[in-house]
């Protein structure tokens, strides 16, 4: 009989207790990087701290060297070079740093009813009437009309004041509560209220002016720079424990930094491997891995082709073919645990449970596997077996029940490169919801299981 259960009853106080100290610092790393700028800009510091250095400055590589290199501050990949040769292939681990968020509009201010506001479009697949009534923060870049790049960050801090977007009260949403979930909340319905001083003079947007104003004095930006800026609003919470045996961790962007989190630990802590050992914190997974910071971009395969010219001396396409043909990848990506509230929309049989460990899983896709990377099953072998030969806690899990809906990953475009991959990473709840909810225990198998991958 091939029975699971709770990961729990089998770890001993000791694992107990590394498991929890894993996850202070894995919480550190979600309130530090609560956007794909901030997330990259961490991981190249903690990078930087383990002795990597700027691939695009090295001459030449050999073994042992650690080394990264940074897409537009949205991407990272980081490489060990392994003691084989590169065409023999290599080992990849790829997470998203992006999450579920609200974009400010390139023309986002205005004022109404006495109150200074900011205009947003949501980013990545959300259910828009949990955003409301949260407090938010904004984080991000403005690029001013003389070329300045101001860097803003504001609403984390203990004493800093929070934005949010409003609700309607009850009492006066008869109609409003007639309506589907989807329409509830419309994506116009999504403004942030940042502001309620007028200024004093002005004869009409009063709060506008004023903000503008404040805007001005504290970052130098005017109105028109918010044109060339990418401004986010995102949960203003920190990340907690959560229950009263502290078990689980609730905060935000836990889909996918929990998978980027873990991948990059197990990267820093790798040490001349047989195979050279590649993560990529990737960016744009929540809107299909378009653009240039996406996984679809030919920014990896630059990176790649750069690690196999400074470290053989010559490049060439077919070296390129041959290392991609030859290489092994987990798309390290979060999944759907099963919800005691909500267990109708799960398969038992087959779906992942929070607390049994990382999750493997075959294929994604909805739709009879649309859109999905189906992993052949000798590499699903090759990887449990790895997992099993080194006291991973894992569990096989695939999303939903077959017409419940469904999802995809990056997998299916590392996999077009002709890579092995296969989708394993850690089951939340609330996924894409402002507070989402994953076990300590699955945090520090997907640690485990990422380092087993790069050492065996
Ligand atoms: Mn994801
Ligand atoms: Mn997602």
């Amino acid at each position: 009989m091939f029975q699971k259960e709770s990961g729990w009853k089998t770890a001993d106080s000791a694992l107990k207790n590394e498991i929890f100290c894993f996850c202070e610092g894995y919480k550190n790393y979600l309130d530090k990087g609560k956007t794909e700028r901030l997330a990259v800009s961490v991981a190249k510091h903690m990078a930087e701290a383990h002795g990597f250095c700027d691939l695009e400055s090295k001459e030449n590589l050999k073994p042992g060297d650690k080394v990264y290199i940074i897409n537009r501050e949205k991407n990272i990949f980081l490489a060990v070079l392994g003691k084989e040769d590169l065409e023999k292939g290599v080992s990849l681990i790829i997470a998203h740093v992006d999450s579920p968020r609200m974009d400010l509009k390139q023309n986002p201010v205005y004022a109404d009813s006495g109150l200074a506001m900011l205009k947003t479009h949501y980013y990545g697949g959300i259910k828009k009437y949990q955003w409301t009534a949260v407090p938010l923060s904004l984080h991000g870049v403005v690029m001013t009309k003389d070329g300045k790049k101001i860097q803003i960050d504001i609403g984390d801090g203990l004493d800093d004041p929070v934005f949010c977007i409003t609700d309607l009260l009850p009492h006066l949403a008869t109609d409003q509560m007639q309506k589907k979930a989807t329409e509830i909340i419309s994506g116009e319905a999504l403004n942030i209220v940042v502001g309620s001083l007028p200024a004093e003079d002005a004869e009409k947007d009063a709060e506008k002016e004023a903000l503008l104003t404040l805007l001005s004095a504290e970052y130098g930006i005017c109105e028109e720079d918010f044109l060339s800026a990418e401004l986010e609003a995102v949960p203003a919470f920190s990340a907690r424990d959560l229950g009263f045996d502290r078990g689980l961790v609730a905060a935000y962007g836990q889909d996918d930094r929990v998978c980027a989190y873990t991948a990059l630990k197990a990267i820093l802590e790798t040490e001349a491997p047989e195979k050279t050992a590649i993560c990529v914190l990737t960016d744009k997974e929540e809107i299909g891995s378009m653009g240039n910071t996406g996984m679809r971009s030919a920014f990896f395969e630059y990176a790649m082709a750069l690690l196999l010219e400074k470290s053989t001396g010559t490049y060439n396409e077919l070296m390129l073919k041959k290392t991609f043909r030859h290489s092994q990848c987990l798309s390290a990506d979060v999944s759907a645990g099963v919800d005691p509230t909500w267990p109708e929309v799960h398969d038992k049989l087959n779906a992942p449970y929070i607390g049994r460990g990382v999750v493997l899983t075959k294929f994604t896709g909805s739709r009879g596997k649309s859109g999905t990377s189906d992993a052949n099953a000798e590499f699903v072998f090759r990887v449990r077996h790895c997992f099993d030969e080194n006291q991973v806690f894992w569990q096989s899990g695939e999303l939903g029940k077959v017409d419940m809906g469904g999802g995809g990953t990056i997998a299916q475009y590392v996999a077009n490169l002709d890579v092995e991959v296969v989708d394993c990473g850690v089951p939340l709840l609330s996924m894409h919801a402002p507070l989402e909810v994953a076990s300590k225990l699955d945090i520090y198998m997907a640690y485990k299981a990422y380092k087993a991958f790069y050492n065996n």
